[in-house]
């Protein structure tokens, strides 16, 4: 918390939405954010190292994108490209957003490990450490406590940037502890790379596989598949989250007085499986339907009601018609789930 202030003492606080041309040109003045070496007792040297090893991978995706071109194309492998971003989508909107961080629906303790699992995959670190950085955003939307305002930082910052500064780096169990206290979930949140890993994994052989079949190679097959599903795949499912952070709350149209600059992104509804009705669900986030009216699309609402008629979950969390109305006092996270610290 030290640390956020110090970042973001001497910027000026914004509670106006940056124009789009502000928001673009911001990257370089999000840089110096991270890359401050005053902001640790680490050498220059060894500070870099570490910002190195924590965007490398990061980059590294990014860049792997560029191979497209040059690998393999086929619709099977569109197919495998779009049913990776999907299930990435599901992870993050219906798993990781609307049970871990709101829990806005009940089930059994081996299904959460799945669903943890499942949101793992899409590489954004485990669920204690999302939750508590997402808890901490709806206490604290618009503040200096926010750890991804875009009209207190600025749009580069809150999109990404804010990923890798040293602030945000701990999983802050103070903010989770109804997660903490299963081990299982402690366990994935620390080793959180081993879903991404699995999932690549599986996909690498997927691929193999389907080379042999159509005569291409294994090789050939394997490094198509994997450019195409968890490589693209992961690219626009974290930047379809990161818009979350960003765009909806910069752009669109505001029904609810939040006291926050939360808004509804029709479009962005579309992309990301129904989370772009963000104001709505400033309003009122214990809900499990971010859209609120049936002409609100919100596709991981969707699923989680196809589970819940399966019987996987249940207590599922409906946004009462008094919501929809504007009509309760603006709601914030449960007291359970926030320790300030
Ligand atoms: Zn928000
Ligand atoms: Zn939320």
């Amino acid at each position: 918390m030290t640390q956020l202030l110090e970042q973001v003492g001497s910027m000026t606080i914004r509670t106006a939405p940056l124009a789009a041309t502000d928001a673009f040109t911001s990257l370089q003045a999000a840089l110096p954010a991270i890359a401050s070496p005053a902001a640790t007792a680490y050498s220059r040297g060894r500070r870099w190292l570490i910002l190195a090893r924590r965007i490398t991978p990061f980059a590294a995706v990014h860049f792997a994108t560029l191979a497209l071109p040059f690998v393999l194309f086929s619709w099977e492998l569109v197919a495998a490209c779009l049913f990776t971003y999907c299930f990435f989508m599901v992870g993050m909107a219906g798993w990781m957003h609307r049970y871990f961080s709101h829990r806005t629906f009940s089930t059994t303790r081996w299904f959460q490990f799945v669903l943890a699992f499942w949101a793992g995959c899409a590489a954004q670190r485990g669920t204690l450490w999302w939750a508590a950085h997402h808890r901490r955003h709806h206490a604290f939307a618009e503040t200096v406590d926010d750890p991804h305002s875009p009209t207190v930082l600025n749009f580069w910052r809150s999109h990404l940037v804010w990923i890798f500064e040293d602030a945000h780096q701990p999983s802050n169990y103070k903010w989770v502890r109804d997660l903490a206290r299963y081990p299982e979930l402690r366990f994935l949140d620390r080793w959180y790379w081993i879903p991404p890993i699995l999932y690549w994994c599986f996909f690498g052989a997927l691929g193999a596989a389907w080379g042999v079949s159509k005569g291409v190679g294994a090789s050939s097959g394997a490094w198509s598949m994997l450019v195409w599903g968890p490589v693209l795949g992961t690219v626009l499912a974290w930047h379809a989250t990161f818009c979350i952070n960003s765009v909806t709350h910069l752009w669109g149209r505001r029904r609810y007085d939040t006291g926050d600059d939360s808004r509804n992104v029709g479009w962005l509804s579309w992309i990301n499986f129904g989370e772009g009705w963000h104001n709505n669900h400033h309003y009122y986030p214990h809900s499990a339907n971010l859209g609120f009216h049936w002409w609100q699309i919100d596709p991981a609402y969707y699923l989680i009601l196809m589970m819940q008629r399966l019987g996987l979950i249940w207590e599922v969390r409906k946004a009462p018609l008094k919501a929809v109305e504007g009509q309760v006092r603006r709601a914030k996270p449960r007291p359970e789930h926030i320790e300030r610290g």
